[in-house]
């Protein structure tokens, strides 16, 4: 197995329609997240994804695990859809699948696609029987599927051949490298019996999520470059706090640097009582970083040190930021391109200046010793200098007039300013 990857860039993915969404060919990379309510719970179901919706995500994942699940899907769907919500439900089945696709077509309609884990679909010679059930019913609802192993789930038939054919080499590979290569085999075989099934090949999304980021950078770079479906990436089990946030940063960066990965999820454990929309805002922020898409405009804040002569800056910095995500959603409708605008808040003088400079708006606020005001850029520009009690609301106020002057638009679209 290699471990190059430059191939990859070569190979252009295939485009899925899923709902209104299109993924892989030259679709931005998608965010998505899953609900942790009881499917079965259609208002906090509801209530969770439309929050999820809200924050961004543009698929959200359902768990269709028994009977009163499948009968809430189009429910939930309705419901969505009478707020106004038209984002894809996929449906996560493991093991009833085929019998809960069948039983209830009303959720085989209400889905926009249907995730199958080929190691949770079902034991012995039942497997192909119920997997053929499954692909029956994406054919017959024009659904496309996203085939997702699972490295804590790996089917162990598959795993059990290919340690036997390992064996018997004249040189055998590593436990580790037989393991990945069933991951992948799994996922690719899948596919490919779900086309001699009649699905469409541009009907199939791939993953393989390890909770190993060293693993996933290996699987991935080498899934990618033997198909051309088009792949979702996550580190599955990613775990909480900075932690999961740490480490599906360090996965999925180099993956999606490498062109790697057409639709992304932050597998995040929620903190007690917090909310699920983390895990949408994380994904934004690391296709923010990379450059890959623009979400909101970004704060850009030094981390303050000993020449910080309070507090007062991180705060300025936390509600700034917490100011540009109130407004996104008016400036999203109105103002073109405003979610790449970048605003500086700076605790001194010695890099705040230059630092507000880049920026297309900067504050420099005083450091400890400094004569207690706050210059202002525009656009590189030196412009006003704030003081006193208002600082933040003035600072507020000049964003503001700087999105409508530079970012306005006309009913036409005809841009004003820039
Ligand atoms: S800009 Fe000033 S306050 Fe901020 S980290 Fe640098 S020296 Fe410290």
């Amino acid at each position: 197995m290699s471990d190059n990857h430059t191939s990859v860039r070569h190979i252009q993915r295939a485009s899925v329609q899923v709902g209104g969404i299109t993924i892989g060919g030259q679709a931005p990379v998608r965010v998505q997240s899953m609900t942790s309510t009881d499917t079965a719970d259609v208002e906090a179901s509801v209530t969770q994804i439309a929050e999820l919706a809200e924050a961004g995500s543009e698929l959200v994942r359902v768990t269709v695990n028994n009977e009163e699940a499948a009968r809430a899907v189009p429910l939930i769907r309705d419901k969505l859809l009478a707020r106004g919500l038209d984002v894809p439900l996929v449906g996560d089945f493991h093991y009833n699948g085929h019998k809960l696709l069948t039983r209830h077509p009303a959720c085989a309609e209400a889905l926009a696609k249907y995730r199958i884990n080929p190691g949770n679909v079902g034991r012995g010679k039942r497997k192909d029987e119920q997997f053929a059930t499954m692909i029956e019913q994406a054919c017959r609802y024009d659904k496309p599927i996203r085939i997702g192993v699972n490295w804590g789930s790996l089917d162990q038939d598959l795993l059990a051949r290919r340690l036997d054919q390992n064996a018997a080499l004249p040189e055998p590979l590593t436990l580790a490298e037989v393991q990945r290569e069933a991951l992948i085999l799994s996922a690719l075989d899948s596919a490919r019996a779900a086309e001699s099934l009649g699905l469409g090949h541009n009907k199939i999304i791939l993953s393989c999520k390890t909770s190993s980021v060293p693993e996933l950078l290996k699987v991935y770079r080498e899934l990618a470059s033997r198909c051309d479906y088009p792949l979702h990436l996550g580190l599955t089990e990613a775990g909480m706090g900075s932690k999961g946030i740490v480490a599906s940063t360090a996965g999925l960066a180099p993956l999606l640097l490498a062109g790697i990965g057409d639709t992304i999820r932050i597998s995040l454990t929620p903190e007690p009582g917090a909310s699920r929309v983390k895990e949408v805002l994380v994904a934004q922020e690391i296709l923010q970083c990379l450059e890959l898409r623009s979400f909101v405009p970004v704060v850009i804040a030094c981390p303050g040190c000993g020449r910080t002569s309070s507090d007062y800056f991180r705060e300025l910095a936390e509600n700034i930021q917490a100011f540009l995500r109130r407004q996104m959603p008016v400036w999203r409708e109105s103002y073109d391109g405003v979610e790449e605008m970048k605003v500086a808040v700076m605790g001194c003088v010695v890099n705040g200046p230059g630092e507000s400079k880049q920026a297309n708006i900067g504050i420099s606020l005083p450091g400890s010793g400094e004569t207690p005001v706050a210059p202002v850029f525009i656009d590189g520009e030196r412009d006003v200098t704030l003081k006193g009690e208002r600082l933040a609301e003035d600072f507020e106020e000049i964003i503001e007039d700087y999105v409508k002057r530079t970012y306005a638009r006309t009913e036409a679209g005809e841009l004003l300013g820039k």
